[in-house]
């Protein structure tokens, strides 16, 4: 699992599945090249895990691709799609700071398509210009069409529906266009595929080491129902457990199970359904992409403590879950050694400095150097 040679990067590869997963109905035949893999595992001594407890972190916020995090890998199946059905350019979806937009921007760019992202915004905000600030910057140095749609619009037609209806926009003129459209978070049957397949990485990095438990926060479930369904099939034999970021456990089991059913592993195939494979934990906190403190303070203390940076809106809120569980019941977690995948997302964390801003200088004030002349 080397990375790719500089002439192979961008290009569609033939891809054969893990041994575990042959048997599966939705098979992708090809793979873009996009990110560097494998990713590093190293341990990660968080303050506040019970002792007998260890934390190692898995490091998807080293994909690459202009930090893009775990969207890269379903993007690499994602993309190859879109090619293959001979589209020419890219739709997708997702909130003002949506990192999966930023993501599909990047990818589509690098393989000369243009992209078009509608991005959910609050209703004061949507007729003016979305400005720069972390994933906006990127998208718009690198051209990425940006349509707005406010947050009520979105909840009245839904993604799937807005999609289609620029993607019919689209194939008019002045555009005259053939998009393809990724659904939000890249969470489409074929975008599991990047979670499988990081599976078959993980199962090689991890062989031997007795790891017991994988924890992810979860937002548009694709990254999740790939990790659950790659433990399940390739037997690794691990604890699934998926923070939630925006929705209930009830609405991600039903959600990953429709996912599982687009790939042929419904439960009389693979013998159980995603209720079975993991099991989803609320970790919303005061809604999707609002921090509260106690939140942020986590992510501080974790980067203060041992210099990673998570992101406010997905894997602060996980971790910040994991650690709640476990201080709640610390002897649920003895002799387990915990894989928490980080996700990425560090982009969305500039939405937050003014947030940020109190907790960072209550650890004191930035000096100024004294120069005798
Ligand atoms: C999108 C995203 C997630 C959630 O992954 P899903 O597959 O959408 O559940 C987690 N972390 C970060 C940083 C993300 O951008």
């Amino acid at each position: 699992m080397a990375v790719a040679p500089a002439s192979q990067m961008f290009q569609l590869q033939p891809y054969t599945p893990p041994a575990w997963a042959t048997n599966l109905a939705l098979l992708p035949k090809q793979r873009c090249h996009l990110a560097q893999l494998p990713t590093p595992i190293h341990p990660w001594p968080v303050p506040g895990v019970p002792p007998g407890c260890e934390l190692h972190i898995k490091r998807d916020d080293l994909t690459g691709m202009q930090l893009s995090g775990n969207k890269v890998r379903k993007l690499e199946f994602l993309m190859a799609e879109a090619v293959q059905r001979g589209h020419d350019s890219i739709i997708t979806i997702g909130g003002i700071q949506s990192n999966h937009a930023r993501a599909t921007a990047v990818a589509a760019r690098y393989l000369g398509l243009p992209c078009h992202l509608i991005l959910r915004n609050s209703k004061h905000l949507a007729d003016s210009d979305p400005g720069l600030v972390g994933n906006l910057l990127v998208e718009r140095l690198i051209g990425a069409h940006i349509w707005q749609v406010t947050k009520e619009e979105y909840g009245r037609y839904g993604g799937p529906a807005l999609g289609e209806r620029l993607a019919a926009q689209l194939r008019q003129a002045p555009w005259g266009l053939n998009p393809f459209v990724i659904p939000v978070g890249g969470s489409s049957s074929m975008g599991v595929w990047g979670y499988l397949e990081m599976m078959r990485e993980v199962e090689q990095q991890i062989v031997g080491q007795g790891f017991t438990d994988i924890a992810m926060a979860c937002g548009s479930g694709g990254t999740t129902a790939g990790i659950a369904l790659g433990n399940h099939l390739g037997g690794l034999g691990l604890r699934v457990h998926a923070y939630g970021v925006c929705d209930d456990p009830d609405y991600f089991h039903t959600f990953c199970d429709g996912l599982l059913e687009g790939l042929g592993a419904t439960r009389d195939v693979v013998g159980a359904d995603s209720a079975g494979m993991f099991r989803a934990v609320q970790a919303r906190g005061a809604g999707y992409a609002i921090s509260r403190e106690d939140e942020l303070q986590a992510v501080a203390d974790v980067a203060a403590a041992t210099g990673i940076v998570l992101d406010p809106v997905y894997t602060g809120k996980a971790l910040h879950g994991l650690l709640t569980e476990m201080r709640e019941r610390p002897e649920e977690w003895r002799g387990r050694k915990v894989l928490f995948v980080h996700t990425g997302g560090l982009l969305g964390m500039y939405e937050k400095v003014a947030q940020l801003q109190p907790l960072v200088e209550a650890r004191g004030a930035a000096h100024r150097l004294q120069l005798d002349d």
